[in-house]
């Protein structure tokens, strides 16, 4: 038995990084897991380590979250006994890019602001809803980042849409306040993930050096906060947490070893 028996989360981006490390911290929890990405496989991989591991169950959605019908389609699907969600994990997203704005390249803007915001959004929207009716103590926590308290050179639109997903989250908290749902918006700084690989476009030795020199967080140090602040006392809200590696004081501040 663990904190999370009885209970069924979703969570996006489950296929890489903090979201697979969110879903494995559940799953050891005793969760019932709703996985939604658009890497079929490497979710169903992961479904299956679960089941192997500690025997739970889950439901593989595969949803690009920048597409409004396919989100309602894949949520709408859900059988009854799928429906019941407590928590919603709005993690999908990432960075493309760096460089300045008025040099950046417009369908990497499109992709940032319909991932990081519009799919946040199209979760949330009928997700919370879906919480209300069945009177659920729900939880949403969004995956935000120290890139939206204050932008950094070369990272404009992409600090834009977390300073969007910060606005959004107390907004909801705001809207939700007569409600007993609660909103935690989680604002990690430097995590080492998939994350700067696909920032590069796939530049594999650009996003390492994003890591040498300094130890960044881990997936599992995001994952931890996450089951941490999802498993306070149903009467403790806790807003926002802001998370940097030690050698990280703002999204541009950064000391590393040379
Ligand atoms: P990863 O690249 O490892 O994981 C990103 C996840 O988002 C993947 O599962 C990916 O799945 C999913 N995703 C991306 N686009 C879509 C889409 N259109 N539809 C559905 N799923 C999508 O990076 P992280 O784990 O680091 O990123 C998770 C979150 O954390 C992001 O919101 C990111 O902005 C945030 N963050 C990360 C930080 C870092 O330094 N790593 C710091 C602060 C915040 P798939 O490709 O299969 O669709």
């Amino acid at each position: 038995m663990g904190n999370f028996t009885g209970k069924t989360i979703l969570v996006s981006g489950a296929s890489s990084g903090i979201g697979k490390a969110c879903v494995k911290n559940f799953a050891a929890q005793g969760a019932k897991l709703i996985l939604c990405a658009r890497s079929l496989e490497k979710m169903q991989e992961i479904a299956e380590k679960l089941k192997d591991e500690f025997g739970t169950e889950s439901k593989v959605l595969q949803v690009d979250v920048r597409n409004r019908t396919e989100v309602e389609a894949a949520i709408n699907s859900l059988p009854d006994e799928w429906t019941k969600i407590d928590i919603l994990v709005n993690n999908a997203g990432g960075a493309l890019g760096l460089e300045k704005l008025h040099e950046g390249d417009p369908s990497d803007w499109d992709a940032m602001i319909d991932t990081n915001i519009k799919g946040l959004l199209y979760l949330t929207r009928l997700i919370v809803p879906m919480m209300l009716k069945q009177g659920l103590k729900g939880h949403v926590v969004n995956i935000g980042s120290i890139a939206g308290i204050a932008a950094y050179p070369n990272g404009a639109v992409y600090c834009a849409t977390k300073a969007a997903v910060r606005c959004l989250s107390d907004g909801l908290r705001m809207d939700l306040v007569d409600k007993p749902i609660r909103v935690t918006n989680i604002q990690p700084g430097m995590t080492e993930t998939n994350f700067s690989k696909v920032r590069f476009h796939g530049d594999e030795q650009r996003a390492a050096a994003v890591y040498s020199g300094i130890t960044p967080l881990t997936a599992s140090d995001i994952a931890d906060i996450v089951t941490y602040v999802t498993s306070a006392p149903a009467h403790v809200q806790i807003c926002e947490v802001t998370v940097t590696p030690t050698n990280q004081a703002t999204g541009g501040v950064i000391y590393k070893k040379q």
